[in-house]
């Protein structure tokens, strides 16, 4: 978005790829729902980023609305999905949409050296007025985006927080008899809790513990529990259209039904919802129906770590922001700026990660075209 945005008479603009080609994660993040943004307010897409208040002006400058509006005037014409998340329309791949982007570097010149590896700020290969890393997070390191850059900038005396893995899986010590039937089912409509912050969605069940959405977007939650209690614990709501007075009414006249036969007929319960209940309650819990209405409504669940870095979707640490001004230009080193996940932020997965890195491509862009 920078190399795109950046004025061609005014710059004359080299990428460095380490990559036979460029965009290899947003090539591997088209593979499943390509969330190029989210189609949200702006107000509460804004509060979806940690820190909250470092993203304000940048999706301000560049909001979900103008990314779209870019990419169509590119030719990538979008769609709100019924998730909000914005996805291109039907029969535009990937693929199309990197290239859509290559063929604005090539009517703006800028050149491409591919195969090329930054090796350090004694690289004397690369001379430029005005440098700007890009070298992404250390998850998927297979793109390339492996995080060694670190050690450079640690040399020159710049924080970098440790690496840690955000919108992952979360690890759950299941029993085996439950994990045996259930590996590889959802749990569709659920809220999940950590703390204050709840969000509804989808979990899957895997045999290392829990993923999906409603969960990835806990993570920076999650992840305080881990580092400081070493487990971190999370509440399902299994039914949110219910109050707990609601499900005990649902309850009554319970004739002659078993449990779990009442949980089909009052609360339209599945398999997966009644094994779950099972294995995380203990029998008094789950035969009691005053109690069983409340854990159905706040079911505990322990998560034991997070899953290993280079699985997850995005990573936090890196460039510590304290360390760049407002325009990402590190403090230590004038003329040198730092975009994308190198910095350390967090967002959900669901197109934010994606739109902060464009953003904050095209205010930097803003910045430089007027110096
Ligand atoms: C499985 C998966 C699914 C995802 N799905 C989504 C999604 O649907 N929506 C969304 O918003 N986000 C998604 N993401 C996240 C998103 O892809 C990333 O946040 C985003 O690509 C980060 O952009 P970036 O430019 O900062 O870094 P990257 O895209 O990681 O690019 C960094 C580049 O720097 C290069 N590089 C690194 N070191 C060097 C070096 N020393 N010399 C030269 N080049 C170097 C790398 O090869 C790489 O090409 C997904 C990620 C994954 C892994």
């Amino acid at each position: 978005m920078l190399a795109a945005q950046l004025d061609e008479t005014k710059f004359d603009v080299t990428i460095y790829e380490s990559n036979s080609a460029l965009g290899r994660k947003f090539l591997v993040a088209g593979d499943g729902g390509f969330n190029l943004t989210h189609s949200e307010e702006l107000e509460k897409f804004i509060s979806r980023y940690t820190p909250s208040e470092f993203f304000k002006s940048i999706i301000a400058s560049f909001s979900n609305n103008d990314l779209r509006e870019w990419l169509r005037k590119i030719g990538i014409e979008t769609f709100v999905g019924s998730s909000k998340r914005v996805f291109p329309v039907e029969g535009i791949k990937p693929i199309d949409v990197l290239n859509a982007i290559l063929d604005e570097f090539k009517r703006k010149n800028v050149v491409i050296k591919t195969n090329f590896k930054w090796k350090g700020f004694d690289d004397t290969e690369i001379k430029a007025n005005i440098t700007v890393f890009a070298l992404g997070g250390s998850s998927w390191k297979v793109t390339g985006s492996d995080g060694a850059w670190t050690k450079h900038f640690s040399e020159k005396g710049i924080d970098i927080i440790p690496f840690q893995a955000s919108n992952c899986a979360y690890e759950v010590k299941w029993k085996d008899e439950f994990i045996s039937i259930t590996e590889g089912r959802s749990l569709k409509n659920i809220y999940v809790k950590c703390d204050a912050k709840e969000r509804k969605g989808e979990l899957v069940i895997t045999k290392f513990g829990l993923e999906g959405g409603a969960i990835y977007a806990l993570s920076p939650e999650i992840r305080k529990h881990l580092n400081k209690e070493g487990f971190a614990k999370v509440y399902l709501d299994l039914k949110p259209s219910l109050t707990v007075e609601q499900i005990k009414d649902k309850f009554r006249a319970r004739g002659n039904r078993t449990i779990k036969k009442l949980l089909i007929d009052r609360l339209n319960f599945d398999d997966t919802q009644i094994d779950l209940l099972k294995t995380l309650l203990s029998k008094e819990e789950f035969t009691n129906l005053e109690e069983l209405a409340k854990k159905i409504k706040q079911l505990p669940i322990t998560l034991a770590s997070a899953a290993p870095i280079d699985e997850a979707i995005s990573t936090v640490g890196g460039i510590a922001l304290s360390e760049v001004d407002e325009h990402f230009q590190l403090k230590k080193l004038p003329n040198t700026y730092c975009i994308g996940e190198m910095l350390d932020w967090d967002a959900p997965t669901g197109g934010y990660l994606l739109q902060g890195c464009f953003s904050m491509g095209y205010c930097l862009a803003q910045h430089l075209n007027e110096i």
